[in-house]
């Protein structure tokens, strides 16, 4: 018996089920975040069949070649950007991630369908994987530190693997508690598929009603859905990518984040990373009056109508100091 050439048709007819198995279960997970399974934990190659929804929500932006373009549909894709920045740094960012303040169940569930809306996952996957960055800033078991791993892995790459893909429910067990947060992690993918159906029946409606406003469903579809979704990802992830490179230290932290205005800009508040880093439990993210912070602006209307309270403001001995 030749021991060299029994060993390769073993190996290779036990990995075709494993790989048909392996796609099923990408696909599957699609719809149902939860059927990946645990054996998932420490994998972190780039699971490209899971990833495939990324990659053609990307590709339909090219409609925008189809489609053309009106004023209306730009203004829709800005509000768009604007309403799921908002719900992504003020609520998945620092209420569900950091506590910053406290609100009623309706309004946390509301704002977390708005964040849902954003295609980032479900509030859950997100605020774990950013309370571990925390934790773990730019050491090796960051999720996604530039320092370690490179520009593309801390942008995007980290989480289109399968340990990415998954929630870890051992850092939210606060937010575990709520049923109707689990299913909004669990099926990711159904509120940007109202989204994107919804923007494409307002614009089917405005072109029976509104003539004038030159737009359809299919272009308030591209612009509004495709090409605000795909900014508005890639200008979030800079956080992670840019502002622990790019910008300036007030804080000696133990980590590499820094200052950046041009991101603060971009992302309503968020590129004064520095400062987050250095106190992450504010609400506030610019600490001097100019550090333009349009999250900290819209969470303090939102508490003058009384939908969320107690703010935490940043310690005076931190505004006074450097
Ligand atoms: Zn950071
Ligand atoms: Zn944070």
């Amino acid at each position: 018996m030749n021991p060299v050439s029994d060993v390769p048709m073993t190996a290779s007819s036990a990995a075709h089920p494993r790989t048909a198995q392996r796609l099923l279960l990408a696909v599957a997970c699609w719809f149902d975040s939860d059927a990946g399974g645990p054996e998932d934990a420490g994998d972190d190659r780039i699971d490209w069949a899971r990833a495939v929804p990324f990659f053609a929500i990307h590709a339909a932006c090219l409609g925008v070649l189809w489609v053309g373009v009106s004023a209306t549909a730009l203004e829709v894709a800005l509000g768009m950007y604007a309403l799921r920045m908002f719900a992504i740094t003020g609520f998945y960012h620092r209420y569900f991630s950091h506590k910053a303040f406290r609100t009623s169940r309706t309004v946390q569930f509301l704002f977390a369908l708005f964040g849902a809306m954003s295609v980032q996952r479900g509030p859950l996957w997100w605020a774990a994987h950013h309370r571990n960055h925390h934790r773990h800033a730019d050491t090796e078991h960051d999720p996604h530190s530039p320092l370690y791993r490179g520009f593309f892995w801390s942008h995007m790459g980290w989480f289109l693997t399968r340990r990415g893909f998954r929630t870890d429910a051992a850092s939210i067990p606060d937010l575990m508690r709520y049923p109707e947060l689990r299913l909004l992690d669990r099926f990711d993918i159904l509120v940007p598929v109202a989204t994107a159906v919804g923007l494409f029946l307002v614009g089917d409606l405005l072109a029976t009603v509104a003539p004038g406003l030159h737009t359809d469903g299919a272009q308030l579809l591209i612009w509004g859905f495709f090409v605000s979704t795909v900014v508005l990802f890639h200008v979030t992830v800079t956080i992670n990518s840019l502002a622990h490179r790019y910008g300036s230290r007030r804080f000696d932290t133990r980590d590499n984040s820094r200052n950046n205005a041009l991101l603060a800009l971009l992302t309503f508040g968020e590129g004064w990373h520095n400062n987050h880093h250095h106190f992450p439990g504010a609400a506030r993210q610019g600490f001097r009056w100019w550090e333009f912070d349009l999250t900290y602006y819209g969470l303090r209307g939102l508490a003058a109508l009384g939908l969320i309270w107690d703010l935490k403001p940043v310690p005076v001995a931190l505004k006074r100091m450097h």
